[in-house]
């Protein structure tokens, strides 16, 4: 598809140039005639408050932030605007957006020649030095090359050159980079604040007239900007199906990529966000608390990669919500954290917070631990905004048993009564989050779930009656790299199918509303997150098979996905269900994420060591 496109490209600019200027005579695109055929088409119009525009010309080098899903999504995500405002407004460098056109848009692009572009400048992303992108999550990885063919960019790294904008990667999907490693030309092993600036700078003292920059300025990178990997520079060897080892191709690049990050209170936190101009998932100002979670369980990946813990000090988050305050004119509040309720003095940072602003600001936090949960915080969260709201605890497990195995031991009484509380406190949703599939785990512990949430609706309904709900999201476990977890299979979809049904014919109340994850997406999720670089084929003949947007349910194709598993003859049996010896080569084992394997390895052998009858535990949780 991309080879065909960029055939079009060649063919059509005098339709480019006549109706909406072609980049070499006039290098803005011009998406205007399109906007009145296209779902939300404010999205894609650029303009917001807030939004930077520094001087093309002036810039040492132009950069754009991709994000690979929608605007809606993108502008709720924190790491697209931190770095946007440290890169414009304390860096002599540019930095732009883009995100990912919705197929209406894209079709319509496609067949007017149209390029995807910088949504601040309108330049084609292809004129930029560097593109880098934000992944969150796996199913972001077909949108990088749907954008990448939109900016009419070959896809992979190897079709590259001179003329080519560097493509970087980076985030938490990326931390096992080999899925993804053919696209990119470098990934960001750990956190852009420390990295793009580095990046950026080295970027322009390269003299690009030199015919070699592009191989010597990655070679540069892979050798003196630590955390920074350039898949080009290894080659991934194997026994059969079974992978050895990331072999290096050349003698400098190092055999071990570590894991960059910032101490979080040496780092501004954003004081200017751009203000949407659609409704977007998180309408609010959303300021960081903490980075980081010194909870270790066991199949929480966050809970590795981003140790150390690293606090921002309460005057920190107050200036920043002020800041932010007073340039957005929102009026809700999230305190970003993994874990806030572990963020020391929560309760009165939100009271100050509430005392210093209007009566109808709203100040949230994520979902949280339970046992850290208390009265005050409650009431804290309570004081401002609208009453009635709802509150997230994420228990995970419902067992005894299980809990040990993920190292999450809360009791049900714990959760029951912090569930009370809040229920007193005025809150009239409790929102829980659980997880099935993990190791060891059994139909009865399954069932569990449904049982403690029927419980839970108990006590709701003591307080509120008809008015309180239950919402309870059942996701299934995905073995992530960098866990205790990682050396355990997934469980098989007719497994997963079965806890599901057994969970649903236990909930017989109305107001308690079960939610859980479809197993095809969570298998292609754990091929994405476990694969070696022979998943890199995968994912081109997926989207070559029309996959984009696989995080949305109305897009997602899972026929399209096993197909294209097939045309790479790949194997899903060696990939994700099978139970990988602790001592085996693992194709993550060249990212150093400062936690040992062998720490990883006690952890999983604690984990199954706790393993235990699951009757009687059963038995404790449903009693
Ligand atoms: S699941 Fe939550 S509490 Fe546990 S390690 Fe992860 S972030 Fe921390």
């Amino acid at each position: 598809m991309g080879e065909s496109r960029r055939r079009a490209h060649a063919k059509v600019p005098d339709l480019v140039s006549a109706a909406f200027g072609h980049r070499f005579m006039n290098p803005v695109v011009d998406i205007a005639p399109l906007l009145d055929r296209v779902a939300k088409p404010a999205q894609y119009t650029g303009g917001e408050l807030n939004a930077r525009r520094k001087p093309w010309d002036e810039a040492a080098t132009r950069f754009a932030l991709c994000f690979p899903d929608a605007y809606e999504i993108g502008m709720s995500n924190l790491a697209m605007g931190v770095l946007y405002e440290q890169v414009n407004d304390r860096t002599p460098h540019l930095c732009d957006r883009a995100f990912t056109p919705f197929p209406d848009m894209a079709d319509l692009m496609r067949e007017a020649g149209l390029p995807l572009f910088g949504w601040e400048t309108r330049r084609p992303l292809a004129d930029f030095d560097m593109l880098g992108f934000s992944l969150s999550y796996e199913s972001g990885n077909t949108n990088v090359l749907e954008m990448l063919d939109l900016a009419d960019i070959p896809l992979e790294s190897r079709e590259r050159g001179p003329g080519d904008p560097l493509i970087l990667g980076g985030g938490s999907a990326l931390m096992n980079p080999e899925p993804m490693a053919d696209f990119f030309d470098l990934i960001a092993i750990g956190e852009g604040e420390e990295l793009l600036p580095r990046l950026l700078d080295a970027l322009a003292d390269v003299d690009r007239e030199r015919p070699e920059w592009r191989a010597a300025f990655l070679m540069h990178c892979a050798t003196e900007i630590p955390g920074i990997y350039v898949p080009s520079l290894y080659r991934p060897r194997f026994d059969g199906q079974r992978f050895v080892e990331n072999e290096r191709l050349h003698a400098d690049a190092p055999a071990q990529i570590e894991r960059q990050f910032v101490d979080l209170d040496a780092v501004p936190a954003p004081s200017r966000p751009v203000v949407p101009l659609t409704e977007v998932v998180h309408d609010r100002v959303a300021v960081e608390l903490d980075r980081g979670c010194a909870r270790a369980c066991r199949f929480c990946q966050a809970g590795y990669i981003y140790r150390p813990v690293r606090r921002r000090s309460a005057e920190g988050v107050a200036t920043a919500i002020d800041q932010c305050l007073a340039a957005t004119g929102q009026s809700d509040v999230s305190l970003l954290s993994l874990n806030a309720v572990d963020y020391d003095g929560l309760d009165d940072l939100i009271g100050d917070v509430q005392d210093s602003t209007p009566d109808y600001l709203q100040v949230s936090i994520p979902s949280t631990r339970v046992e850290s949960f208390n009265v005050d915080i409650a009431q804290a969260l309570q004081r401002g905004g609208k009453r009635g709201g709802s509150l997230t605890f994420a228990p995970e497990a419902a067992t005894p048993r299980m809990r040990q195995v993920i190292n999450k031991e809360i009791s049900d009484e714990d959760l029951l009564d912090t569930c009370d509380m809040a229920f007193a406190q005025g809150f009239r949703t409790i929102k829980l989050y659980f997880m099935i599939g993990q190791p060891t785990e059994t139909l009865d512990d399954a069932r569990a779930i449904a049982h403690l949430a029927n419980r839970v609706m108990a006590v709701g309904r003591r307080h509120h009656g008809a008015k309180a709900k239950v919402n309870v999201t059942v996701s299934t476990f995905i073995p992530k790299p960098f866990t205790p977890f990682q050396w355990h299979p997934q469980d098989r979809p007719e497994a997963i199918r079965a806890k599901q049904q057994a969970c649903f014919e236990i909930v017989r109340d109305r107001n308690v509303h079960l939610m859980w994850h479809d197993t095809e997406e969570s298998q292609v999720e754990a091929l994405l997150a476990l694969g070696d670089r022979r998943v890199g084929r995968v994912i081109r003949r997926a989207w070559d098979r029309g996959c984009r947007f696989d995080g949305w349910m109305e897009h997602f194709k899972p026929e399209a996905w096993f197909a294209a598993v097939s045309d790479a003859g790949v194997d899903l049996d060696e990939l994700i269900y099978r139970h990988r010896d602790p001592d085996e080569a693992l194709p993550w084992d060249h990212i150093g994420i400062h936690v040992s394997k062998r720490l990883l390895q006690r952890e999983y052998a604690r984990a199954l060591a706790a393993a235990e009858p699951a009757e009687a535990s059963l038995a404790g949780a449903s009693a």
